[in-house]
């Protein structure tokens, strides 16, 4: 392992920002480790945002990784508040928007992605609101008092969640989704329509091929006007449109991007010193024959880890099969693979849980999605991510015929 003077420096505080700091410590770096972060609190787990902080048992604060002593203990330069404006690859240093200069060792680019923003007329009225960071979770559950009337726009996983946080806090709830379908990029037609079904079930309006055109009010938003003139009257709106991955640093720097910053399959980039993971990171993957981006927790957390070892002179490969859950009511979603590469899907149960296992027109088991109790999914999610892991490199023959679309798997 090198040691030189330089730190390793880490744009982006986040989760896979901060899990790279720990993990390169767990390795053996004894140098200097940055973490630099735009936000100014400490590095959070964004799970719990859509669930535990809107359903008021934990604040934005419980959902730090670790504590403002650890950073301390564990000899990192946390900078928070802090943007890293540039990168001077000749020089080997990262910028702050402060002017001040750190030389680097390795450079790690964990930069996320942000919301795509609501830009229809009355997008900026008070009451509309996205979901990313723990200031607009508390945003969202203070104003989710019993009786208010919330509409949701898109039917993402994420605005599932809202939907179901709120239901569950006495509040009138209307999904709005432009799409057919919901959760479009993460599951196939017959996975989202259970789960839409779940929350029908529970009296959540939930409207598909709806087009919105203004959000109304004097100040506060008051209502959603829809293409065919039609408003839904509302105290509150939580839009989740998807994100874009934060590429512009890496651009800047003439790194190659490509829907998210471009590395190989050991998660560096083209500059040898320069490596990338989490939300923003598109990665060549050998199980998939393409590259691929992935927003999820799991992916933040094992391309942390990998990105470490690998920043410390480690030769090894990311390639693990995409994996992600959400929570919403009583039932947990888990989804292994990606089904959307899938052409057929069959449904199996487990007691009261359900199971589809989605294949190509070859057979081939491309992505398992389940919907029901923990206790029943979660051991057959875990042995089916070893089919994959398995099956999915022998299924995608890209070499045929014009090259595929990349899987993108959203969590959002
Ligand atoms: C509300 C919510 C709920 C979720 N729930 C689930 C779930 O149930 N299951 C699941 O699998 N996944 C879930 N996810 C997805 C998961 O949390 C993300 O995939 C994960 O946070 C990605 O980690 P990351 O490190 O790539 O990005 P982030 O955690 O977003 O960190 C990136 C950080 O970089 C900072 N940054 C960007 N540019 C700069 C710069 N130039 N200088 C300094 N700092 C910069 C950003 O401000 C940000 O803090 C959820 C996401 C959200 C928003």
């Amino acid at each position: 392992m090198t040691t030189r003077q330089e730190p390793i420096v880490i744009v982006g505080a986040g989760h896979s920002g901060s899990r790279t700091a720990a993990a390169l410590r767990k390795h053996g770096w004894t140098g200097g480790i940055s973490l630099i972060g735009e936000e100014s609190c400490l590095p959070y787990d964004r799970p719990p945002l859509s669930k535990a902080v809107l359903l008021g048992k934990k604040t934005g604060d419980q959902c730090a990784f670790y504590a403002d002593s650890w950073y301390a203990e564990n000899e990192i330069d946390l900078q928070l508040a802090q943007s890293v404006v540039r990168i001077d690859r000749n020089a080997g240093c990262a910028i702050l928007a402060s002017g001040r200069e750190i030389a680097y060792h390795r450079l790690l680019l964990a930069t996320g992605a942000s919301i795509n923003p609501l830009t229809v007329p009355g997008s900026d009225l008070s009451g509309v609101l996205p979901l990313r960071t723990p200031h607009h979770a508390k945003a969202i559950a203070d104003s989710l008092q019993h009786g208010c009337r919330l509409v949701v726009i898109g039917a993402g996983v994420i605005g599932l969640e809202v939907a179901a946080a709120a239901l569950e806090r006495g509040c009138t709830v209307t999904v709005l989704e432009r799409a057919p379908q919901a959760m479009g990029r993460s599951v196939p037609a017959i996975v989202s329509d259970a789960v839409v079904a779940e929350h029908q079930r529970r009296s959540v309006d939930v409207r598909f091929g709806v087009e919105i055109v203004a959000l109304e009010g004097t100040g506060k938003v008051r209502a959603v006007r829809l293409s065919t003139g039609e408003t839904v009257a509302c105290d509150i709106v939580v839009y989740g449109l998807g994100v874009r991955p934060n590429v512009d640093l890496a651009e800047t720097a003439g790194l190659a991007t490509d829907n998210g910053i471009r590395t190989n399959q050991y998660l560096r980039t083209d500059d040898e010193r320069i490596f990338s993971c989490g939300d923003v990171c598109c990665y060549d993957s050998r199980l998939y024959g393409r590259a691929v981006r992935i927003e999820n927790w799991r992916n933040a957390e094992d391309q942390a880890d990998t990105a470490a070892r690998n920043m410390l002179g480690q030769q090894l490969e990311f390639d693990a099969v995409p994996w992600f859950w959400s929570n919403q009511y009583d039932f947990a979603l888990q989804v292994a693979g990606v089904p959307s590469l899938g052409s057929e899907t069959k449904v199996e149960t487990i007691g009261r849980s359900r199971l589809f296992l989605s294949s190509d027109a070859e057979g081939v088991l491309r992505g398992v999605s389940a919907i029901g109790s923990v206790r029943d999914i979660a051991g057959p999610i875990k042995d089916f991510k070893g089919v994959l892991a398995r099956t999915s490199s022998h299924g995608s023959s890209a070499s045929e015929g014009p090259p595929p679309k990349p899987p993108d798997c959203a969590h959002a």
